[in-house]
């Protein structure tokens, strides 16, 4: 039983651990999938308002270096060669212009309208500085200063207030967007948490339901290996493997113990009388009265058929044929019912103690004993104790 025991808590631990591994492996899988998924997020919302503001910081300083080259070139009242220089300057700068404008438009998520004003107002400054190269290459230097301040920087402010506007808007978006996915992080952490914990909850609650059926099937098992199916006494095979150790702590220890060898009297013509089933509750109800007549410590066993064992540790043979000699008078004493049927029926002992054993005399020659004293019962007429001779 101990054995069978140790089994089914070893069984409950390795549930256990399984349950605990698979719970830590899901945790770990939920917690690290829905960081990834944020960290993918959160670059996604960051890179389109990043760019939008990157494009329109570089856009502004591309109006300011185009700028500088158109007065610098009525400055100094540049010739053909500076001019040419110039005018590739400027062309390389509204080209890149151009690019950061196209950025702007594919990546902004504000206003649209904001966009298309800053569309609209880079290609009026286009036209602009196209008068004012055409003015330069004339050499008109007074016109185009006059262009320049009149009619180019205006317009170049109302670039730079629009541009502000895109570069103002992409920054509150960023902020916003990086408040919304902090608070996502922290929203799908929770829950990730939560469902592992729930998971693992159901694990356990599913695993601790297994383990403690595995730990009753291993209860039943051992029920019906040990013990007898009709009476629920202890069966022959665990009967003798308890009468072999307690002959072997006597044989080491010289402690004294008692056993009876039991046969119901008279069985088959009660079976053949009162029917098969009423036999069936002669030997139930003959193994109650021995579990009653008996000590805790004392042990019954069915040896096979309507034959039984009694075993009686630290009883010497005296005390055995008392205690034996008092069930027996009560089995004598009563009647069994059965479907109103008074069934009276009794039973012959043997009865031998190991103080009759040699230290060379086991198991073999203490069932002989006991079952030649039986005999002698049932040959002296039956419902009686026989003590065994040496
Ligand atoms: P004796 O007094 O000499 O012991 O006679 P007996 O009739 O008891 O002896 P015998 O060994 O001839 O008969 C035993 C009978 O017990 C035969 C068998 O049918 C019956 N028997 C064995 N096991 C069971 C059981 O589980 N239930 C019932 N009802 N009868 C059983
Ligand atoms: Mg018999
Ligand atoms: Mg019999």
């Amino acid at each position: 039983m101990n054995r069978q025991r140790k089994h089914a808590v070893l069984y409950i631990l390795v549930a256990g651990f399984l349950i605990a591994f698979v719970g830590v492996v899901l945790f770990v899988w939920i917690y690290f999938s829905s960081m990834r998924e944020m960290h993918q997020t959160t670059r996604k919302l960051y890179e389109q308002p990043y760019a939008v503001a990157n494009a329109a910081l570089a856009l502004e300083a591309n109006l300011y270096q185009i700028r500088g080259s158109l007065l610098y070139a009525s400055l100094i009242q540049a010739d053909r060669l500076q001019l040419a220089a110039t005018v590739a300057f400027i062309e390389a700068r509204e080209q890149l212009v151009q690019q950061k404008l196209a950025v702007i438009t594919h990546s902004y998520s504000g206003e649209q309208q904001q966009v298309a004003q800053l569309k609209q107002a880079l290609a009026q400054l286009s036209q602009v500085r196209d008068q004012i190269s055409q003015a330069l290459k004339t050499a008109r230097y007074a016109e185009a200063n006059h262009l320049i301040e009149t009619r180019w920087i205006p317009r170049f402010s109302e670039v730079a207030r629009l541009n502000e506007l895109v570069l103002k808007t992409a920054n509150q978006r960023a902020t916003q967007y990086v408040s919304e996915s902090q608070q996502r992080l922290e929203k799908h952490t929770t829950h990730g948490l939560m469902y592992a914990a729930l998971l693992l909850g159901l694990f356990l609650v599913v695993g601790v339901f297994v383990a403690w059926r595995i730990y009753q099937l291993h209860v039943e098992a051992d029920k019906f290996a040990f013990t007898d199916f009709l009476t629920g006494i202890a069966n022959r095979r665990h009967f003798i493997h308890e009468l072999e150790s307690e002959i072997r702590r006597s044989q080491r220890y010289g402690s004294v113990f008692a056993f009876a060898m039991v046969d119901i009297d008279h069985f088959k013509k009660i079976n053949d009388q009162y029917g098969h089933h009423a036999g069936d509750l002669i030997l139930q109800n003959f193994c109650l009265r021995c579990v009653s007549a008996l000590r805790t410590s004392d042990m019954v066993g069915r040896l096979g058929g309507e034959e039984f064992g009694i075993l009686m540790p630290m009883t010497d043979l005296h005390e055995a044929a008392r205690v034996i000699e008092r069930l027996r008078s009560e089995i004598d004493h009563s009647v069994m019912s059965d479907h109103g049927e008074h069934i009276h029926y009794t039973a012959s002992f043997g009865l031998v103690s190991t103080s009759q054993l040699s230290d060379q005399q086991g198991l073999a020659h203490l069932m002989k004993m006991a079952d030649a004293a039986l005999y002698a019962a049932k040959q002296q007429g039956r419902n009686r104790v026989f003590l065994a001779n040496h």
